[in-house]
């Protein structure tokens, strides 16, 4: 998160050497988005105060462009990469001055369809903000932002003003506490939003777009409880004047805890059915928690990455736990602990202090650690050290070392061997993980249903068949339906029937993952999985049973038609092909149900969508000009996971010459769809 680069022309004060002579402290910035450049217009105060005598100073600003200068008694540079300000400044003192300036952000700041947003953690505010890319200087962020009369504005700290121009309305924010420039944030969109407060007084701020306001009650779920437990757990109040929480179209992450203002992935707005399957409670209450670690207080670098990561993902699995109890919280630590041991065991464990290291190691093997140091010292220990460390350093940044100090000072354990095995080793202490979870009876029992994995089902199946309580238990359930998987279905229907019988939402749910070929006398009660609360269920049910029974193809295609399924539109797509596919089934229509599938191809519709769509009409063989366009417009998206799926599926089509043929003549009004059409044409 560092940039490195020296500019010769300047008398040169480093990166890390600046802080010791400046301290910036206030940047107040108005903001006008310009959608159709994709261009920021900014009018920009900045206040800091000089700790060493100096000539200049800079501000992180990248490819920025200074308008104007308004007070001329400092002088304003921009160049490729920063903004310097000429004094010269002596010690002690606090200036400020003013300027405006012009970005075309090629990253951090997006403007998708309908909506602009910012992601500014591992891409530099300095895009479209003149900031500080260094974590280690905090300023206070006051933002005003000028938007479109019909969108909202959101952005960090309290809404004080909204101020009409013409046909645009200024939206003005305050804060009240400095914060590292990558948690910057702003967004905007139409959006509807529900007002809560939590039990300490803090208002709390529930974004949706306005059609998905049956979706709010069920992607919110337990909002509140989460932040009471939080701030009761972690002991410290809420360091921050509000919360809001928004869903943005074709993020970049599931969710990026901004200062006051988590921005998450559209794809967590689930109805009361997708709840079931994919909620947005964990990383509801991971991005909380990086209030207090990450944002409250920030690692000095990368080798302390785990501070926030590790905490955010441990106090998420607190909360959850509280919800849903204690077999859920040692599941979930089972099965991070299979992930990291699978890891470790193939050499490629990493130490927690690993600038470097992979998010299940910040994320799942920090929270590993802190789960052991919980037990090492007791609960009571570790909330009086976690509240101290963060009472002492509010505001400020951390190091691994400072977080040991709290925690020794409250301790009589030796914490010697907890760090070498858990912060500086690379392998994952596996041993030490099974012994901490076999604590917990729950995971001794699912233990001892595992064992069974290795006796064939003859071997087994009267002693399954004698427990049908088994099948009750979600993790107990799955597991057991899972080890049918590889036997004669002869040998297991009387088990599958017994796991569909016993009625669980999740051991059905595998049934309908794993068991492929239904046989024949299992059709009736398999066909009651179409009717289950849940939409993996459904799908993977629909297209088995589609399958399965050509005779009932027409029955399964009425029952299906008007489910839309999860925000990728799932059961809708998946029925659209079937349908398309189905010889006899509404024969008229099917003109109109291909034009339906292909236009979820389109920008206008969110990368998760559109790329169902883009597979569904590839293996049907219906892509035409205009979604070959919308693959090729994918192929430059902002979105990595869906450039690269892109990518390759375009790959893929032009090894058919046809295909190919068809790319060749292809023409974008883009010029850097253009550009890159261009590049596979050359090829
Ligand atoms: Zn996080």
């Amino acid at each position: 998160m560092r940039s490195v680069l020296l500019l010769l022309f300047f008398p040169l004060i480093g990166l890390s050497q600046q802080l010791e002579y400046v301290d910036f402290l206030q940047i107040d910035a108005r903001l006008d988005f310009n959608n159709e450049l994709q261009k920021v217009e900014g009018s920009y105060n900045v206040k800091f105060q000089v700790l060493k005598s100096i000539d200049s100073i800079y501000l992180d600003a990248k490819s920025m462009r200074i308008t104007n200068v308004e007070e001329r008694k400092l002088r304003v540079v921009a160049d490729e990469n920063k903004i310097w300000i000429y004094g010269p400044f002596d010690q002690g003192k606090t200036y400020s001055t003013e300027f405006r300036y012009e970005a075309f952000p090629a990253q951090t700041l997006y403007f998708t369809e309908d909506q602009i947003w910012t992601q500014g953690q591992g891409k530099y505010t300095s895009h479209w903000l003149p900031s500080i890319d260094d974590m280690n200087d905090k300023i206070e962020f006051d933002l005003t932002v000028v938007a479109r009369g019909d969108v909202r504005v959101i952005a960090n700290g309290t809404l004080t003003t909204t101020t009409p121009i013409e046909d645009k309305v200024a939206w003005h924010f305050d804060m009240e506490r400095p914060m590292s420039s990558y948690l910057a944030a702003v967004v905007v969109g139409d959006f509807a939003m529900k007002r809560d407060t939590s039990n300490s007084g803090i208002p709390l701020e529930l974004y949706y777009k306005p059609e998905d306001s049956l979706k709010a009650e069920p992607t919110y779920r337990f909002t509140n409880e989460i932040f009471d437990f939080l701030e009761e757990e972690i002991g410290i109040d809420y360091p921050w004047q509000n919360y809001k929480q928004v869903p943005v179209r074709d993020f970049l992450y599931a969710g990026m805890e901004n200062t006051t203002l988590t921005i998450f992935s559209e794809a967590f707005m689930v109805d009361s059915i997708g709840y079931k399957d994919r909620n947005y409670v964990n990383v509801n209450a991971h991005e909380l928690a990086h209030q207090w670690f990450g944002n409250l207080i920030t690692e000095t670098e990368g080798t302390h990455h785990w501070l926030h990561e590790g905490f955010a993902t441990f106090y998420a699995l607190l909360a959850e736990k509280e919800l849903f109890g204690d077999d859920y919280y040692y599941w979930k630590l089972y099965n991070t602990a299979e992930q990291l041991k699978a890891l470790s065991d193939e050499g490629k464990g990493q130490s927690l202090l690993d600038p470097k290291a992979s998010s299940l190691t910040f994320y799942e093997k920090g929270a590993w650690a802190l789960h052991v140091l919980r037990e090492l010292v007791g609960p009571e220990a570790f909330r009086t050290a976690v509240k101290n460390y963060l009472d002492k350093y509010r505001f400020q940044n951390v190091t691994t070392q400072n977080f040991l100090d709290e925690v020794d000072a409250v301790t009589e354990e030796d914490l010697q061997t907890w760090e070498e095995d858990w912060l500086k080793q690379s392998a994952f202490k596996a041993e030490q993980a099974f012994q901490s979870l076999s604590k917990s009876n729950f995971i001794n029992r699912y233990f001892e249903i595992q064992l069974l994995r290795s006796l064939p089902i003859e071997q087994k199946r009267e002693e399954i068949l004698a427990r049908p309580e088994l099948f009750s238990n979600d993790y107990l359930g799955q597991e057991l339906v899972g080890q049918l998987d590889e036997e004669p279905i002869e040998e297991t229907r009387v088990v599958y029937l017994m796991a569909l019988e016993a009625g669980n939402l999740y051991v059905r749910q595998e049934v309908a993952l794993s068991l492929i070929n239904i046989p024949a006398d299992l059709r009736v009660i398999y066909e009651t999985l179409l009717e289950d609360s849940s939409y993996i269920t459904q799908e993977a049910a629909f297209y088995n049973l589609w399958t399965a029974f050509p005779s009932h193809r027409t029955r399964y295609l009425d029952k299906m038609k008007g489910i839309e399924g999860f925000q990728d539109k799932n059961i809708r797509q998946l029925w659209l092909a079937l349908a398309i596919t189905t010889p006899n089934y509404m024969v008229s229509a099917k003109d109109i149900l291909k034009q339906e599938l292909l236009s979820y191809t389109a920008p206008n519709f969110s990368f998760e969508i559109r790329q169902r769509a883009l597979e569904y009409a590839y293996l049907l063989g219906i892509l035409e000009k205009g979604s070959l366009l919308n693959l090729v417009n994918g192929c430059v998206h902002h979105n990595w996971r869906f450039r690269n799926f892109c990518r390759s599926l375009l790959d893929e089509i032009m090894l058919n010459p046809t295909y190919k043929m068809h790319i060749e003549s292809l023409e974008s009004n883009s010029e850097k769809e253009q550009a890159f059409l261009k590049t596979k044409i050359s090829e």
